[in-house]
């Protein structure tokens, strides 16, 4: 066991602060990463203020982040895909049973028995998993990723989360060259899928609230945007998308858009709002649509998307921040003022010894 500067928080309304946590020395399997960058997802500020209480209650101290990047500075003596001085990452798995159906078919997002990156049973220290806030961790080599040494790394981060919470469903749903794609919402999950939908050859449509947003949803691969408040506009694109991925997080009318798919057309959900809502049946009988929902995604698909975005230089838009903002920079989450994910570089981290937050 050895000692790591991280930031964690003590209470639901505490901020985030530097403290001191333990890792495990690396045993035969374990790769040790010094991170670089993290990225804050919106589940880190869920987390730290125990908001999703009923789902997954936070332990404290809680240490958040699972988009993180790094450099492996030490393996276990059975480890054979790394080695020191590679780059590495490390999503929102950190274990997982290994033999149950799910991880059989490398789709480890979804087994009974998955360990999370933060806030989820550490069956070697005992305690919780503590998350990417930290300037070092330890994983198992089965949950440690490769990354392309031609990303730019702040914005590789998000990919982690982010990247492959918008690109599993577009390869589940057949997302390719000649396909109609929607992304509701512009934030950090719908940029990410403006990206890869453009990356895979679809036509893009992105439906946004805010005119405002427009440049911004062309620049990031849109081929139109749509202001959905304005039924004209909307009515236009009546059931002709074969796929929308729908990234809002606030409650919202999904039906507006079921309106909008094609024959066997879906609709992903991503986002994570809080009340159930209304689904017409008549929405999902004419044209056999469906809804769905999806998470992040299984390792073997991670790697998958890493190296797509190794091949297509693809990264996230970030806003590189230093740990000592890191609580200014949730309140700006909340507001929606990020273009578009934050990236904390754990460099600071070290000239944050003793400093306060
Ligand atoms: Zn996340
Ligand atoms: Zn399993």
């Amino acid at each position: 066991m050895y000692n790591a500067k991280a930031y964690s928080a003590a209470s639901a309304t505490s901020p985030l602060a530097s403290t001191k946590i333990n890792r495990r020395d690396p045993t035969e399997h374990d790769v040790q990463i010094e991170i670089l960058f993290c990225g804050i997802c919106h589940s880190d500020l869920h987390a730290v203020r125990n908001e999703w209480s009923n789902i997954m209650p936070t332990v404290y101290p809680i240490v958040p982040g699972h988009e993180i990047v790094g450099r492996v500075t030490k393996v276990g003596s059975a480890v054979t895909k790394f080695k020191s001085g590679d780059l590495a990452a490390v999503g929102c798995l950190v274990d997982s049973d290994g033999t149950c159906p799910h991880c059989k078919d490398g789709l480890e997002q979804l087994c009974p028995n998955q360990i999370l990156t933060f806030n989820s049973p550490d069956k070697h220290l005992g305690g919780v998993t503590y998350g990417g806030y930290s300037e070092s961790v330890v994983v198992t080599e089965r949950f440690v990723l490769r990354v392309p040494s031609n990303l730019n790394l702040a914005g590789a981060a998000p990919l982690l989360c982010a990247g492959i919470t918008t690109y599993s469903p577009m390869r589940r749903w057949g997302v390719t060259r000649g396909k109609k794609v929607g992304v509701v919402g512009l934030g950090g999950l719908g940029h990410m899928g403006v990206k890869f939908a453009h990356a895979f050859g679809a036509h893009v449509v992105v439906f946004t609230t805010s005119l405002n947003k427009k440049e911004d949803a062309l620049r990031v691969g849109a081929d139109e945007v749509v202001v959905s408040r304005n039924t004209d506009e909307m009515q236009k694109h009546a059931g002709s998308f074969d796929f929308i991925l729908d990234a809002v997080s606030a409650n919202h009318d999904i039906n507006a858009y079921l309106n909008l798919l094609g024959r066997d057309g879906n609709l992903t959900l991503v986002g994570a709002p809080e009340k159930p809502f209304a689904v017409s049946a008549f929405s999902l009988l004419f044209g056999r649509r469906s809804v769905s929902g999806s998470i992040i995604g299984g390792i073997p698909e991670t790697q998958e998307m890493l190296d797509f975005c190794g091949a297509h230089n693809i990264t996230a838009d970030v806003e590189v921040i230093p740990i000592q903002k890191v609580n200014e920079a949730y309140e700006r989450l909340l507001k929606s003022d990020v273009k578009y994910r934050f990236s904390i570089d754990m460099a600071s981290l070290k000239s944050a010894a003793g400093s306060k937050s």
